[in-house]
């Protein structure tokens, strides 16, 4: 697999940290995790194949983290490179995005579901079975101390496997869930003194590192105080593993 870091940021504006998004290539095609309102230009950006989109995730119903997906189907419904795509797009989401979607929808008759090709939406919620993302690619979801809709996901290519936390409190059943991954996106929002338990601060986010034993680390979902700090040395600090600070447009290998 191969990610690409779209938006590494909240939604909170920021000139360097795009609001969340992730761009996954897997042997089964390509998914977009969260689409924030960035998401759309940032695929754009960084050069990526975007009228062949395979899949979105949807974590939560947080604006930072689904925000764009009605301009991007708006977007996909007129661009000239998809008019002659017939390759259904997959949805998979917490609960609540499609009444969310159709009230947009049916606010200016936008059409967003009248695609030149078909648009799959599925709801998915704790306890829900495991799922193939994508024919070949399988996903099972667990429910995050965040809100009551929230969804980690983990997502198994082959020998690869990745678990995106999204946005999170501390929860130990969240590291058990990503336990042994090759990468684990985890949401670093607070360095310290979080203002809310609906969030990581960086102990936090090293705990459930140290009990997942991921091979790699990503730290996202940075609020703007993490401006200035190294936030790799201090990580290391706590948890001896490999700890990557998001950027974006950074790119890894899974
Ligand atoms: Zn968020
Ligand atoms: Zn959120």
């Amino acid at each position: 697999m191969k990610l690409v870091v779209l938006g590494s940021g909240t939604s909170v504006p920021h000139s360097q940290r795009a609001s969340p998004a992730f761009w996954l290539e897997t042997q089964c095609g390509s998914i977009l995790l969260d689409c924030s309102a960035d998401a759309a230009h940032r695929m754009a950006e960084e050069n990526l194949e975007w009228p062949n989109l395979d899949a979105i995730w949807i974590s939560h119903l947080h604006l930072d983290h689904c925000g764009g997906l009605a301009s991007l189907l708006f977007g996909l419904k007129w661009a000239p490179q998809t008019q002659a795509r017939r390759k259904p797009l997959k949805i998979f989401s917490c609960k609540g995005i499609e009444r969310l979607l159709q009230a947009i929808d049916s606010s200016n008759e936008y059409g967003l579901f009248k695609q030149p090709f078909p648009v799959e939406l599925h709801e998915v919620e704790n306890g829900s079975d495991d799922f193939a993302i994508l024919p070949g690619l399988h996903a099972q979801v667990f429910s995050t101390p965040h809100t009551p809709e929230s969804l980690a996901i983990r997502l198994t290519d082959g020998d690869a496997s990745l678990a995106y936390s999204s946005d999170t409190g501390f929860s130990e059943g969240l590291a058990s869930f990503a336990s042994g991954v090759n990468l684990l996106i985890l949401e670093c929002s607070f360095h310290r003194k979080k203002p809310v338990p609906t969030h990581l601060e960086l102990a936090d986010a090293m705990r459930i590192a140290k009990i997942a034993e991921p091979r790699k680390l990503l730290l996202t979902h940075l609020y703007p105080e993490w401006d200035g700090i190294d936030i790799e040395a201090k990580a290391r600090e706590l948890w001896p593993g490999t700890s990557i600070a998001a950027d974006d447009g950074l790119r890894l290998e899974i």
